[in-house]
């Protein structure tokens, strides 16, 4: 079978091995869970709850009444302890509810009872709204909101992202080895919701074993297993467009705009739950690794789970710990404690050594141009830096700036070690800064 790809990127060392072949591990909640209410892209929810509440476990504990937002569900019963200001994954205390779990793990009704074969494109999407759903890989954009794309723009093909391209992390090869049926299930409704009678699921060749295992389970359903040659960022969005289907989505569009859908593996399996069964989104894999780590582990973990709780599961550290990274060493965030509780979109958590955290000096460009060459938005990275530095926002603009997405591939490369997706980053800030400034006179 032709291994796809796309243009630009680079090839940094996998460093899977420490999990890839390590089954999923069922984590028993603690007895303390934090529930940070910002878990998705759009309106800020309000908590339904009160202190002193008792909850059950699935139960709604907070929502908002707009469209583009996803409730929040308890993983445990318990005890509303706490709704006040805790740390979250940004590194930002934010209004959390904290419930003490009373152990029972009593569970609310199911979200809906109807047959899923019964279930019309709206109520599917309903359902998996009331669910909670967001994009598992770590966006956190509404699922019901991607596929609800507006009557003029005709879907012609759902992409499933299994490409996991960030090194270290095996959540979604476990999904795809130990999920398999939720996956197949999921699809078909998916397929049924956009009205298609295909769908591709794209998987990068460093897991010969899920995609064997896919190709096997999906023959005559009309889900096609694409295999990706493997190559960072293949997971984003628009490249594994343009790798599946040789779509180009234009600087400032939408994969809707080119009449496709993505969604990640792990949310897919998290629709079928919901539409199947009425069981909303409130546990999720992290895959917990890095040197720092003494039994690197894949683990099922309830929301609200606080991360030095994961940390003891996986026996705890081998090394002093310099550095905690949240999601992969690519596009992740470098976290400031161990209280910070996993959230919908926490696919990893990395805690790495000394040796692991150099920081090298920057030095001068010297304009060899790897990082226009691996530049998967056609960007000019060198530019970019230089106007960003300066705080020139319009030349940062007409350069596009806006379509970077931050996927450090040009920091990779550069012999200089230019910090330069930082730079970029914070040319971005200034923009936003600027236009809000403007909005408010
Ligand atoms: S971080 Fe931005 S500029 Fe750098 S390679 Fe990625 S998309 Fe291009
Ligand atoms: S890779 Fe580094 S040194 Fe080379 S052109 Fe880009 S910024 Fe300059």
């Amino acid at each position: 079978m032709a291994k796809l790809t796309f243009s630009g990127g680079i090839h940094p060392s996998g460093k899977k091995n420490a999990t890839k072949d390590k089954p999923l591990v069922e984590l028993a909640a603690p007895e303390v869970l934090y529930f940070p209410l910002g878990q998705h892209i759009g309106a800020p929810l309000k908590p339904l709850v009160s202190v002193g509440d008792r909850v059950l476990k699935m139960q709604k504990i907070a929502d908002a009444e707009a469209f583009v937002s996803a409730p929040l569900h308890s993983s445990v019963s318990g005890k509303v302890k706490d709704i006040g200001m805790y740390l979250n994954h940004t590194n930002s205390k934010v209004l959390t509810i904290v419930i003490e779990n009373d152990g029972l793990y009593e569970e609310a009704e199911p979200i809906h009872t109807q047959s899923i074969d019964d279930l019309s494109p709206n109520e599917m999407r309903r359902i998996i709204r009331e669910a909670g759903i967001v994009g598992m890989g770590g966006a956190g954009f509404p699922t019901h909101v991607k596929l609800s794309p507006p009557e003029d723009k005709e879907i012609t093909h759902l992409i499933v992202n299994a490409a996991e391209c960030e090194p270290y992390l095996t959540s979604d090869r476990r999904v795809m080895l130990e999920m398999t049926d939720d996956i197949i299930g999921g699809l078909k409704c998916l397929m049924r919701l956009l009205n298609l009678s295909k769908c591709y699921v794209g998987i990068e060749d460093n897991a010969p074993e899920a995609i064997a295992l896919l190709e096997e389970k999906v023959k005559g359903t009309g889900i096609e297993i694409k295999v990706l040659k493997k190559k960072y960022p293949q997971g984003s969005e628009k490249q594994i467009i343009n790798a599946i289907c040789g779509k180009e989505v234009p600087m400032g569009k939408l994969p809707m705009d080119v009449g496709c859908i993505v969604i990640n593996i792990g949310t897919v399996a998290e629709i079928y739950r919901a539409l199947a069964y009425g069981i909303p989104l409130h546990r999720r894999i992290v895959t917990v690794s890095g040197d720092a780590i003494s039994n690197p582990s894949n683990l099922y973990v309830p929301l609200g789970t606080p991360f030095s709780y994961l940390v003891d599961a996986c026996g705890g550290t081998n090394e002093e710990v310099h550095k905690i990274i949240m999601g992969g060493p690519m596009m992740g965030i470098a976290g400031v404690s161990l209280d910070i509780p996993v959230v919908k979109g926490t696919s990893g958590l990395l805690l790495f050594s000394e040796k692991y955290t150099r920081h090298e000096e920057e030095l001068n460009c010297i304009r060899c141009g790897r990082c226009v060459n691996v530049c998967p938005m056609k960007l000019l990275p060198t530019t970019l830096d230089m106007y960003s530095r300066r705080g020139d926002i319009e030349i940062l603009i007409e350069n596009n700036i806006l379509n970077c997405m931050e996927c450090g591939s040009c920091t990779y490369v550069c012999p200089s070690k230019r910090h330069l997706v930082q730079s970029i980053r914070l040319g971005k800030q200034k923009i936003n800064a600027t236009r809000a400034k403007e909005a408010k006179k």
